[in-house]
C-alpha cells in the first residue's frame, strides 16, 4: 500500500461548521474521502461566530497562540472538533476581533482577517502542534496568504521551508485584491504581479503563482479560464502555470442524495425501481397545482436566479416549451435571485398556470421532489465551474440539459447521461430541448436507458480523492527532485 500523507487542509468554509456554496460542500466532503484512502488529513478554518458560541462537540484547547505579523505577536486561541461522522480533526482559530461576526465574509477587512487566519493555521499546526504537513491544500483566495507565506518568508525557517503546496480554485470571480501593506503586516517581502496593480495584492493571483499545483474543480473548466473569456483578468497567469494546471470534478456526498434513502421523498426507489419515480412526481405536480397528468415531459430548473445560470437564454425558451413548440409539457422552476428574472418567470407562470409553477424560494426539502419527480432538468449555464445541479438530477434520474461548458461538459454526454448544447444562445438551447422532449415522447425504452445510465455514473467523493491525492503526491515529487 502507497504511504499514508499528512495533509494540512485549509478553507473558508466548512459544511456544516459554514458554507455559503459549493466551497462549504467540498471543504466538509472531500477530507472525509481522504480519510477513507488512509490519510492522516487535518482542516483549519476560522472560528465564525457559530463556533465561538458555542458548537456541540468543539472544545477549547488548553492553548494560545502568538501568531507573529508585521503588527507584532497576536493572540488566537484555538477550538478543536471533528468533521461529522469522522475521525478528521478540524481546528478553528479563534479572533473574536476579526472572526466573530454574522457573516462568513464581506467586510472590509477580509484581506486581513484571511491572511490573519493562514498565517495562524501554519503557526498552529507547525510551530504549535508541531505537526509538520506533508502537503498543504489550500482553496480559494482566503487561505492563499499561507501559501504566499510559505513561497516567501517560509523558505528561511527550517520548520517550514520546501512545503509542497496545492492551490485549488472554486470560484475565480472572488480575487482577494487588497492593499500593498498586507505584506507587511504577512511579514514578507516579494515582488509584484503584472496582474496587480501599482500597490495591489491580488491574493488569488498569488496563490496561483505561488503554489506548487495548481488545480480547478472540473478539467473543461481548467482549459476554459485560461482564456480571456473565462479567466476573469488571470488567464495570462494561469497559461503560464499551464502544466501545472489542472482538473478533478467535485464529488457528490452519496449520503445525502440517495433516492434509495432520501427521507424528503414521498417513494424512495433505485435503478431497479424506477416506476417509483411516477408517486413523486404526482407529489411534486399535486404541490405545485399542476395537472397530475403522466406522459407529458416536466421540464424542471433549480437555480440561484444569477445572470451565470444563464436565465437571459432561458425565458425565449420558456415562452416556445409552453407555447407547446415541442408538443404538451410541464415546467417547474424553484430558485431566488435577481429580481428582473424572478419577474420574468412569475410573469410567465401567470400566463401558463396550468402548464408552470415558479416558486420563487430556496426550499431544501422541495428540490428533492423536484429531482426525484422531474423528466428533464435544465443548467443552461454561461459558465459553471463544476455544477452540482446534474448530477444531484442524474442521480435522480431525471435527465439533464445543460450547456457544455466547465464541469456540465465534464459530466453529461448527448444522447448517452442527457442533452447537451454548445453555444450560449436561446436557439441552440431549443433545438437541444427538442431532441430531449422528442426522445422523451417518442422512445420509451431509449429515454429509460439515458436515466439508468445517469443513475450508474460515478460521481462519488472517493473517486474525485483519488484524483486529488495523485495529485499530492505529484507536488510532493516536485519538491523532492
Ligand atoms: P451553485 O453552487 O453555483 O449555486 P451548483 O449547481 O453547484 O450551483 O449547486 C446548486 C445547489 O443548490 C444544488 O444542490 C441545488 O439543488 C441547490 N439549490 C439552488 N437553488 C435552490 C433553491 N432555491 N432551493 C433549494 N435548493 C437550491
Amino acid at each position: 500500500m502507497a504511504t499514508s500523507l499528512k495533509i494540512l487542509f485549509l478553507s473558508a468554509e466548512v459544511d456544516p461548521f459554514a458554507k455559503t456554496g459549493g466551497l462549504g460542500d467540498v471543504g466538509g466532503s472531500l477530507p472525509k474521502a481522504l480519510r477513507q484512502l488512509g490519510h492522516d488529513v487535518r482542516v483549519v478554518m476560522p472560528a465564525y461566530r457559530k463556533i465561538e458560541q458555542g458548537y456541540e462537540g468543539v472544545t477549547a484547547l488548553p492553548l494560545q497562540l502568538n501568531v507573529p505579523t508585521g503588527a507584532g505577536l497576536i493572540p488566537a486561541g484555538v477550538f478543536e472538533g471533528r468533521l461529522p461522522d469522522s475521525d478528521v480533526p478540524i481546528y478553528f482559530i479563534a479572533q473574536h476581533h476579526l472572526f466573530d461576526r454574522p457573516q462568513v465574509y464581506g467586510y472590509g477587512d477580509d484581506p486581513y482577517r484571511f491572511a490573519f487566519y493562514s498565517r495562524a493555521a501554519l503557526d498552529l499546526m507547525v510551530a504549535a502542534l508541531a505537526w509538520r504537513p506533508d502537503v498543504v491544500h489550500a482553496h480559494d483566495w482566503h487561505t492563499a496568504p499561507a501559501i504566499t507565506w510559505l513561497a516567501t518568508a517560509g523558505q528561511v525557517d527550517p520548520r517550514y521551508a520546501n512545503m509542497p503546496t496545492l492551490f485549488t480554485i472554486h470560484n475565480l470571480a472572488h480575487q482577494g485584491r487588497t492593499g500593498w501593506q498586507i505584506f507587511d503586516y504577512l511579514g514578507l517581502q516579494t515582488h509584484g504581479l503584472r496582474e496587480e496593480g501599482y500597490g495591489e495584492v491580488n491574493f488569488m493571483a498569488r496563490g496561483i503563482y505561488h503554489a506548487t499545483l495548481v488545480n480547478t474543480v472540473s478539467p473543461t473548466y481548467a482549459q476554459e479560464i485560461t482564456t480571456p473569456m473565462g479567466g476573469a483578468g488571470l488567464d495570462g497567469l494561469l497559461r503560464y502555470r499551464g502544466r501545472d494546471l489542472s482538473g478533478i470534478l467535485n464529488g457528490l456526498d452519496y449520503g445525502v442524495w440517495d433516492p434509495a434513502g432520501d427521507p424528503r421523498l414521498v417513494a424512495r426507489y433505485d435503478a431497479e425501481r424506477l416506476q417509483e419515480r411516477k408517486s413523486n412526481r404526482h407529489a411534486l405536480q399535486a404541490y405545485l397545482g399542476l395537472p397530475q397528468k403522466d406522459y407529458v415531459p416536466l421540464v424542471a430548473m433549480v437555480s440561484r436566479l444569477d445572470y451565470q445560470k444563464g436565465l437571459d437564454i432561458t425565458g425565449h425558451v420558456l415562452h416556445l416549451l409552453m407555447n407547446g413548440f415541442a408538443g404538451d409539457a410541464q415546467f417547474v422552476v424553484l430558485g431566488t435571485g435577481a429580481p428582473e428574472y424572478e419577474q420574468m418567470l412569475a410573469q410567465l407562470a401567470g400566463y401558463h398556470r396550468d402548464k408552470m409553477t415558479a416558486v420563487l424560494a430556496y426550499n431544501a426539502n422541495l428540490a428533492p421532489l423536484i429531482y426525484a419527480g422531474s423528466d428533464i432538468f435544465i443548467m443552461p449555464s454561461l459558465f459553471e465551474p463544476c455544477g452540482l445541479g446534474q448530477l444531484i438530477a442524474m442521480r435522480y434520474g431525471s435527465v439533464p440539459l445543460v450547456k457544455a461548458t466547465g464541469g456540465l461538459a465534464d459530466t453529461v454526454l448527448e444522447g448517452e447521461t442527457g442533452f447537451t448544447f454548445r453555444h450560449h444562445t436561446a436557439g441552440d438551447f431549443w433545438q437541444a430541448m427538442q431532441r430531449a422532449t422528442y426522445v422523451y415522447n417518442t422512445d420509451r425504452a431509449g429515454w429509460r436507458q439515458i436515466q439508468l445510465n445517469g443513475m450508474a455514473a460515478d460521481y462519488s467523493w472517493a473517486k474525485s480523492a483519488e484524483g486529488y491525492e495523485a495529485l499530492y503526491r505529484q507536488a510532493i515529487a516536485r519538491h523532492q527532485s
